[in-house]
């Protein structure tokens, strides 16, 4: 886990109480986030903390890579109510990727254990590792616990508090999902489902438009960011320990381990590419920076996410109207409280 995303947990409590010790840190997200960090890992959180009070405040979750799944539901406000479910994620070049949904009765724990059963059958034969971010109820920390626990994958969940959620999550959240069907939640169920549809299927014809023209090796914005992180450091001065080792002198200096593909600054390990100190080290070694950046950047595996559309379905081929009696969820007013478990009406979009 990133030093940056702690340093945003923490900043609040290092900014009432700047002696704060690491030790204090890693308590009390344990207990008020469910997260286990390591000391080195609090220890740095709160060095960049303190640095970030002076200094510039960057959002952690504007760089968040794929595997970070955010969860969440949004009232349905048709006729029959309802909730409809959702899981996102971001591609390679930074944009939403709505990755399923669900409708059902409300937002119990029977319908997010569900709709998450549903994702792990999907997700954990990819064999990555997962991270879900949502600021729903504690409850579903211990859903997604029971699902995901039996695979080898890691996982965390972060439970946001109100201060967070304001600052940074509203931000990844407010492209997320939700808003993304904010105009259709108010449609009968089926023409809701017919809608998200199309949106999906421009959005993904687009995308493989867009990227075809694409002449870099990695996607359009992660190319970019790496030139603004290699434009950073040129000053730098660069020791090496091995071949693969090196201390890098900065206000704080660093170690990047080129073999284990690390920087303690831990920007790498949390981003899938190079940090800017990593950056100087390939350089000053001569080496290929494209060779050390995750495949899931580069601009061959967005164009394989983005290779087969959804295919139109045009009326002729739909079941003529009165053929088809879709029952409506029980819910009942105000919905999001209910015990039953999940509907059988879902649809889950397509993978990658
Ligand atoms: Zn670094």
């Amino acid at each position: 886990m990133g030093s940056r995303l702690v340093s945003s947990i923490v900043k609040d409590k290092v900014r009432s109480n700047p002696l704060v010790r690491p030790i204090e840190l890693i308590t009390d997200l344990k207990e008020n986030y469910g997260l286990d960090i390591p000391y080195h890992v609090a220890w740095y959180g709160k060095e960049s903390a303190t640095k970030d009070l002076h200094g510039d405040e960057e959002l952690s979750y504007a760089h968040l890579p794929w595997s970070m799944l955010f969860i969440d539901g949004t009232f349905i406000t048709n006729k029959y109510k309802g909730t409809l479910l959702g899981a996102t994620a971001k591609n390679g070049n930074k944009e939403v990727f709505p990755f399923a949904f669900a409708i059902v009765s409300g937002e119990t724990v029977d319908n997010w254990r569900w709709f998450l059963q549903r994702i792990s059958e999907v997700l954990l034969d990819e064999g990555r590792q997962l991270t879900f971010i949502s600021d729903r109820h504690g409850a579903i920390i211990d859903v997604v616990r029971t699902i995901f626990s039996a695979s080898a994958h890691g996982f965390c969940l972060y439970h946001l508090k109100e201060n967070l959620k304001k600052k940074e999550v509203s931000n990844a959240l407010s492209e997320s999902f939700n808003s993304w069907v904010k105009d259709v939640r108010r449609l009968p169920i089926y023409e809701m489902i017919d809608t998200i549809r199309v949106k999906m299927m421009e959005m993904i014809s687009r995308r493989k438009l867009a990227s075809e023209k694409w002449c870099s090796v990695l996607c359009f914005v992660i190319e970019d960011e790496l030139k603004n992180l290699a434009a950073k450091g040129s000053h730098w001065r660069i020791c090496p320990a091995s071949e693969s080792i090196f201390e890098v002198h900065v206000d704080l200096s660093v170690m990047v381990n080129l073999d284990k593909r690390f920087c303690s600054c831990y920007q790498w390990k949390l981003l899938g590419f190079p940090c800017e100190h990593a950056i100087q080290v390939i350089q000053h070694s001569g080496l290929c920076l494209y060779n050390f950046v995750d495949e899931y950047y580069k601009a061959d595996f967005y164009r394989a996410t983005y290779a087969t559309p959804i295919f139109p379905i045009p009326d002729i081929e739909k079941p003529p109207a009165g053929d088809v009696f879709l029952l409506p969820p029980h819910t009942r007013k105000p919905p999001g409280r209910l015990q039953q478990s999940a509907s059988s009406q879902a649809v889950k979009l397509k993978g990658r």
